[in-house]
C-alpha cells in the first residue's frame, strides 16, 4: 500500500497536467509583550513592506498562526516517519517555510517566538491536544493519515480566513494570503491522493463543504498570485510536477 500511494505521485502529475471548532477563535496565545528591538525583518519582501505596529489581535494572529504551522510541520514529519507516504515529507517543507514566514514578522516586530518547543510540543493548550489526537488518528492506517492531512488544511484555511478579516497590516496580510494559497495547494493534494487510492473524498470539517469543493475544483496556485490559470505558467509548474531535485521524491508538492 505504501508503494502504491508513492507511485500515485505520477498518476496526480498527469491528472494535474491534464487538467466548526472555531480554533481562530478560542485559547489564543495572548499577546507577547513587544520588545523594543524590532529585528531584521524577514523574507518574501516582508521586510521592505511598511512598519506598522501591531495591534493585539494581529499579536494573537502571529502568535497562534506560527504555532498552528508547527503543528502541521509536526504531525507531518511524523506521519511521514510512520507511513513513508513522500507527501507528507514534502508539506512538512512547506509548513516550515510558513513558519518562517511567520516568524520573519515576530522578528520584524520584536515580538517573542512560542514555537520553539520541541517537535509534538506546543505553547497553546488547544493546538497540542489538536496535535495528540490528529496523530493518534493518523496513526490508525493510511487513509486516516490523508484524512488527517487534509483535515489540518481545512482548519488552517479556516483559521487563515478568520485572521484575515481581523488584520490590516500589510505585511501580515501578504504572509496570511501566501500560507493560505499553500493550504488550499495542500489540501488538493491530500484530496487527490485520497482519492486515487480508492477512499473515500474529503468532507468538509471546518470550511462549508461549498467552501472546500471550491478549492478543490481551482487548479494550484502559486505565491506570486490567487491562481494560476491553466495554461499560464506551464513550465513552471511543469517543474514543480517532477522530481526536481533529483531525491526520488515528486516534489510537485513543495513550493
Ligand atoms: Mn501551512
Ligand atoms: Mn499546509
Amino acid at each position: 500500500m505504501k508503494k502504491s500511494i508513492t507511485t500515485i505521485c505520477t498518476a496526480l502529475m498527469i491528472m494535474i497536467l491534464s487538467s466548526g471548532m472555531a480554533l481562530a477563535g478560542n485559547g489564543r496565545v495572548g499577546n507577547f509583550p513587544k520588545a523594543v528591538n524590532h529585528g531584521i525583518g524577514g523574507g518574501d519582501g516582508v521586510a521592505v513592506l511598511a512598519y506598522e505596529e501591531p495591534d493585539a489581535e494581529e499579536i494573537a494572529a502571529l502568535s497562534y498562526m506560527v504555532e498552528e504551522e508547527k503543528l502541521a510541520r509536526d504531525v507531518y514529519n511524523a506521519l511521514y516517519e510512520t507511513w513513508s507516504i513522500p507527501v507528507f515529507a514534502n508539506i512538512a517543507q512547506a509548513e516550515q517555510k510558513h513558519m518562517d514566514a511567520i516568524i520573519s514578522l515576530l522578528n520584524k516586530y520584536g515580538l517573542e517566538n512560542p514555537a520553539l518547543l520541541a517537535a509534538g510540543s506546543f505553547v497553546n493548550n488547544d493546538l497540542q491536544t489538536l496535535y495528540n489526537n490528529l496523530l493518534a488518528a493518523g496513526k490508525i492506517n493510511e487513509e486516516e493519515a490523508l484524512l488527517v492531512g487534509a483535515t489540518i488544511e481545512d482548519v488552517d484555511i479556516f483559521d487563515l480566513n478568520h485572521d484575515l478579516e481581523l488584520v490590516d497590516n500589510a505585511d501580515i496580510t501578504k504572509v496570511f494570503e501566501n500560507l493560505r494559497r499553500g493550504s488550499e495547494n495542500h489540501l488538493r493534494a491530500f484530496s487527490a491522493l485520497l482519492t486515487l487510492s480508492g477512499y473515500a473524498p474529503y468532507a468538509a470539517q471546518f470550511l462549508t463543504q461549498d467552501e472546500i469543493d471550491e478549492i478543490l475544483a481551482a487548479p494550484r496556485s502559486n505565491g506570486n498570485g490567487r491562481n494560476n490559470s491553466v495554461n499560464s505558467d506551464f513550465a513552471t509548474r511543469q517543474r514543480r510536477l517532477i522530481d526536481a531535485d533529483g531525491d526520488g521524491v515528486c516534489d510537485f508538492l513543495q513550493q
